[in-house]
């Protein structure tokens, strides 16, 4: 069977891999760097904290677990940091806070509350506002550099013997009878194949409309600043109610805030830093003083690959034999996972309960 790529960030590398260690031929069309999409910005924090209904809770669980499967697999794991999240709220708060540890519990999800000098055992290095007396900690939650995986990923597939082409847009799905064929490069190329897997995240809607189908998407924007090096070390996500910090390596941290998500267009300039990054730093260095005077080292802005009803969007695509679509938001935790369901079914037409609800024929029309 030979098949064809569309996107090479966390899912289409994922896939892939999966695909070529099936014995399935190869090929992956990226249309810049691999990476360089959404994944390239995405935070890469592997948890299913929010993550609603129970479906979609069990596919993320089942997708962080996954990352400890690839790594033992892959032996090294250079991408993957297990050292949990914490989270607290304003004081007023914590009644919010239990519940939604509870509820976590309840869904059988490793989540404690800690005092805070626990927390001042994990993370010394964090402070933690007066009047704060819980903090939630998820012990489970992880961190992905999904760059990395990426390039991991990308080079298992390619050693196995798969065909994988950074800067070689697809210009359109190839259709005959209702049928995909394969693709078509915008010099008139065309490559055919059994399967074409559209991979390409935010960009899927415009190539499925290639082969005349209307996918629904709900794209919403995310902004990151990166501080530089600085005196602090901090290995756990961290959530405060204003503003979230990732650790970055190397002293460096990411400094986000839902609130400021989309205070910068995905076409504006970065350089200099927007006025906002300043505001983000000012609020990290509440918690985190060795902040202080630290330099914001650049920003990014990306677009969230969201399906239109915000879940997944997995498998063959009705009326048109031949094409699989694989887009979600939260592909940093669910990459690998959606990769190998998706391989299993487009190889051995083997189907896992779990993608069920996320078919796409809902979201097309
Ligand atoms: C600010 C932000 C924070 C996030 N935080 C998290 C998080 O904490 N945890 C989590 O799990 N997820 C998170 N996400 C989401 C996660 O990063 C994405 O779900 C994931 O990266 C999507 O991967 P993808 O491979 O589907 O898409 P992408 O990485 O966008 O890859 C799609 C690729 O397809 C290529 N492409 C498109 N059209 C074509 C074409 N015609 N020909 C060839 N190539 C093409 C693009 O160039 C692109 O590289 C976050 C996202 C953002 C923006």
């Amino acid at each position: 069977m030979r098949t064809v790529i569309v996107g090479g960030g966390v899912m289409g590398v994922a896939l892939a891999y999966r695909l070529v260690t099936e014995g399935v031929e190869v090929e992956l069309f990226e249309a810049g760097r691999l990476g360089g999409g959404t994944s390239g910005v995405g935070i890469g924090w592997l948890n299913s904290r929010g993550k609603q209904p129970f479906a979609y809770h069990l596919l993320n669980v089942s997708g962080m677990a996954e990352h400890a499967t690839l790594a033992r697999e892959l032996g090294a794991a250079p991408w993957y940091h297990q050292d949990g999240a914490l989270q607290w709220t304003a004081p007023d708060r914590t009644d919010d806070l239990v519940a939604r540890v509870e509820r976590l519990r309840s869904w059988g999800y490793p989540a404690e509350l800690l005092s805070v000098r626990r927390v001042g055992e994990l993370e010394p290095f964090l402070r933690i506002p007066a009047g704060v007396t819980r903090v939630a900690h998820y012990p489970w939650e992880s961190l992905a550099d999904l760059p990395q995986l990426i390039g991991v990923l990308a080079h298992a597939a390619a050693g196995r013997g798969a065909a994988v082409r950074p800067f070689t847009p697809v210009g359109s799905l190839t259709v005959e009878g209702g049928r995909v064929t394969g693709v078509e490069l915008p010099d008139g190329t065309r490559v055919s194949a059994d399967v074409v897997a559209v991979c390409a995240g935010r960009w899927s809607h415009t190539l499925m409309a290639t082969a005349g189908l209307d996918l629904a998407m709900a794209p919403t924007p995310g902004f990151n600043v990166y501080t530089g090096p600085a005196p602090v070390t901090l290995r756990a996500m961290v959530h405060a109610p204003d503003v979230n910090l990732r650790p970055e390596g190397a002293g460096r941290i990411l400094v986000r805030s839902e609130e400021f998500d989309d205070a910068v267009a995905l076409d504006d300039p970065l350089d200099p830093v927007p006025e906002v990054g300043k505001e983000l730093l000012a609020r990290a260095v509440r918690y985190l003083p060795g902040l202080s005077g630290a330099a914001i080292e650049g920003a990014r802005v990306a677009v969230r690959s969201v399906p239109g009803d915000g879940l997944p969007a997995v498998g063959p695509v009705p009326g048109r034999a031949g094409l699989y679509l694989v887009v979600s938001h939260s592909g940093g935790t669910m990459g690998p996972l959606l990769g190998r369901l998706a391989a299993l079914e487009i190889a051995h037409g083997e189907t896992d309960p779990r993608l069920e609800p996320f078919r796409p024929g809902r979201l097309l029309s």
